[in-house]
């Protein structure tokens, strides 16, 4: 099976790879010229644990390649997947479609034959139908296509693992025809049983909205109480398991910290209470989600502060910029209100992040370090703000002969509280008793 890929990002380079390590012949798209000439030169320009060596042994076997120009990728292939970047519209927080679009219309002047235009890109109810619209319009009945909805659900950090062994494959389409390219491309997961959920385009777009917000809601929820915990003395690491031993509950997605962040829980639950408002059935749960959520992010600069006891004049150590560990994603990531928040009440932010500094720099104005020792050395305290597993074991020796102050604010309780009094820092955390003096 011939599939173009077009949109060679996160989920674009990923959905390639993965399916041409399913046998598919693939060629992934990207107008960024730079980034397909990297890759073409075994670049990955993402970091994404284990996507380079699936990329290398697909490209070697010749299964996988990767193009500027769509006429070439869409000729002759079975299905053309749209996985281009659908982020806030400014101003507005609707789905800014335009990129959507721009590549429906591409795909339209280069269609050849029969395929299936799939929707991978997390889109708005009846954006679908939108780009059918746009090809039907430019090509009438001169090319024969269906379309599909097939939504992603792989997370950064685990993205490879996630397109390998998904919970269920989502795909909305209205023939026969659609469906059966449809098992075709996910075939190896079709025969491992991996659920694969036929549904109209309108609902399979839905999904995926429902899903995030719903999980967006669950780690608003565990934050919310976690300010609750530190109001009346208790300890939200031991309320998220109580609830989430609950079957009905589950466990994941109860961890409290500084608020979600990312490329897409904060964009597509702004998307859905846009959607739903449009439709006449605002979702006042979301709306509460999205606003609770932006202002943890500032309530968590607060807490720094006060720790510090005001910070102007002062330098915090940063560990962790990106939005979560395994990633050097920094969009919308809590570090980008955190750390201005810190700088404009006076203090020098110096941090360090194992893989996130040069999208970092790209935001923040501060002081990068090489290592986590190098940004703790005469600062005042630090702050934890991504769970990179290298922060989990710290040289708490060495870090309170660096630190000024043995001062410790862990926003991802990474840490137990008897753990760090012990060893003698004042320790902060979330949703748990502070630790030491
Ligand atoms: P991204 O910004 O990393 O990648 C998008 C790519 O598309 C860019 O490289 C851009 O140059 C390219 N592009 C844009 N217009 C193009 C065109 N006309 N032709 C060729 N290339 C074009 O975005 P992403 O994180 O991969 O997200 C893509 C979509 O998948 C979004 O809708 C997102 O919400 C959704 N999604 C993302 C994730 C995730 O974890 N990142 C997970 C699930 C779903």
């Amino acid at each position: 099976m011939r599939i173009a890929m077009i949109g060679t990002g996160y989920v674009g380079l990923v959905s390639g790879a993965c399916l041409s390590e399913f046998g598919h012949q693939v060629i992934c798209v990207d107008k960024d010229a730079g980034k397909v000439a990297s890759l073409r030169n075994g670049g990955i320009p993402i970091f994404e644990p284990g996507l380079d060596e699936v990329v290398a042994a697909n490209v070697k076997a010749g299964r996988l390649s990767f193009e500027t120009d769509i006429t070439a990728a869409v000729k002759g292939a079975n299905a053309v997947f749209i996985a281009v970047g659908t982020p806030s519209r400014r101003g507005d927080g609707h789905a800014d479609l335009s990129y959507v679009f721009a590549a429906a219309e591409e795909i339209a002047r280069a269609l050849t034959d029969y395929a299936v235009v799939v929707t991978k890109s997390t889109v708005p109810v009846g954006t679908s139908r939108k780009v059918e619209a746009i090809i039907r319009k430019a090509r009438g009945t001169d090319v024969e296509f269906d379309m599909a909805s097939n939504p992603e659900f792989l997370r950064e950090g685990s993205a490879i693992e996630d397109f390998r062994r998904p919970d269920r494959v989502v795909v909305g389409c209205d023939t026969e025809r659609a469906r059966e390219v449809m098992r075709e491309v996910y075939r190896p997961l079709y025969i491992n049983e991996t659920p694969m959920l036929f549904t109209s385009r309108e609902t399979s777009e839905l999904i995926k909205y429902a899903a995030n917000a719903f999980l967006a809601t669950k780690i608003t929820f565990i934050n919310e109480m976690a300010t609750l915990c530190e109001k009346v003395g208790g300890d939200v690491q031991d309320v998220a398991r109580g609830i989430g031993l609950d079957g009905r509950i589950g466990g994941k997605f109860l961890h409290a910290g500084p608020g979600f962040g990312g490329s897409c829980f904060p964009k597509d639950t702004l998307a859905l209470v846009k959607t739903a408002r449009d439709a006449g059935a605002p979702s006042q749960i979301v709306e509460a989600v999205v606003a609770v959520n932006d202002a943890r992010k500032v309530e968590m600069a607060k807490k720094i502060e006060t720790a510090f006891g005001g910070v102007k004049g002062k330098t915090v150590a940063v560990l962790g910029l990106t939005f979560k560990p395994n990633t050097d994603d920094m969009r919308d990531a809590p570090s980008l209100v955190i750390v201005p928040h810190l700088q404009e009440a006076g203090a020098t932010v110096r941090a360090y992040d194992p893989e996130g500094r040069k999208e970092a720099a790209k935001h923040l104005n501060l002081e990068f370090c090489e290592d986590a020792y190098t940004a703790l050395d005469g600062a005042d305290g630090v702050v934890i703000l991504t769970e990179w597993n290298e922060f989990r074991a710290l040289d708490f020796g060495k870090v309170k002969n660096l630190l000024k102050k043995p001062l410790m604010i862990d926003l991802r309780n990474i840490y137990r509280p008897a753990q760090m009094a012990q060893a003698g820092f004042h320790y902060v955390s979330v949703g748990r008793a502070e630790a030491g003096a």
